[in-house]
């Protein structure tokens, strides 16, 4: 019945960097752009039919974590992702500063 947090290994292309992504099951967002695609309903089922690209908007620590959250271009939809090891932490730092910047000309 539940179908939350099932557990799928696949590659995909990035559609936003065309970074050769290759997935751990756990993959949610490309790790070089950070940007994710909007494809789950529940984290992992891709049963979300809007396909729409997903673009990083804002990023915050929780406890010891990197919390990245994601809006869909195409429905608008937020949602949470913790940010993995395997992320390009460069890009983290870079977007982290692009979206502090963005906050303080508000
Ligand atoms: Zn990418
Ligand atoms: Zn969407």
């Amino acid at each position: 019945m539940a179908k939350r947090f099932t557990k799928k290994k696949e590659n995909f292309i990035c559609e936003h960097c065309s970074w050769a992504v290759s997935g751990t099951g756990y993959t949610n967002h490309c790790p070089k752009c950070l940007w994710s695609k909007h494809v789950d309903i529940n984290p992992g089922d891709r049963d979300e039919e809007c396909s729409g690209l997903m673009k990083p908007v804002d990023l915050y620590k929780e406890g010891q974590n990197w919390v990245l959250v994601h809006q869909c271009e195409r429905c608008d939809i937020k949602k949470r992702n913790r940010i993995s090891e395997d992320d390009d932490f460069d890009e983290v730092i870079r977007l982290s500063q692009e979206i502090a910047d963005k906050k303080m000309k508000k």
